[in-house]
């Protein structure tokens, strides 16, 4: 028999991603997604939660959560997340960085519609266990 059940889960409220702890992703109950959150220094703050990329701490505690990232830096991420399963937005002082292991998915028509969209530079990082692609777009 197959049952349906419901599940809770964090998400960031500036970048999308998901708060990953250990094996898991989804609680059985809010708290527990919250408290699973809280301990992967995850900021809570009245109903929004940002994780680590998306803010830090200062030297006097304060937490400084960053600018919102432009629709097209999320598009081009969500575009290029659907065609290879995989384009993790990564944030970095003056840039964004779009990271794509699948790149055996890109073609440049992709990529070309890509830029047609947004200006970026291409990064290309070869390992003996991988190649991939990094689009970075400047801020
Ligand atoms: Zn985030």
């Amino acid at each position: 028999m197959i049952i349906h059940g419901v599940f809770f889960a964090v998400k960031c409220n500036r970048c999308g991603n998901i708060c990953e702890s250990g094996d898991y992703q989804y609680w059985n109950d809010e708290s527990a997604a919250e408290e699973s959150a809280a301990e992967s220094e995850w900021h809570i703050d009245n109903g929004k939660h940002y994780c680590p990329n998306c803010h830090e701490i200062d030297e006097n505690d304060n937490v400084l959560i960053y600018l919102p990232i432009p629709e097209s830096v999320k598009k081009a991420q969500i575009f290029l997340q659907s065609i290879t399963r995989y384009a993790v937005l990564k944030d970095r002082k003056d840039s964004f960085r779009i990271e794509i292991s699948n790149i055996q998915y890109l073609s440049d028509a992709d990529l070309a519609w890509i830029r047609s969209k947004i200006d970026f530079e291409i990064e290309k990082v070869v390992t003996p266990r991988q190649e991939k692609i990094i689009i970075i777009i400047k801020k």
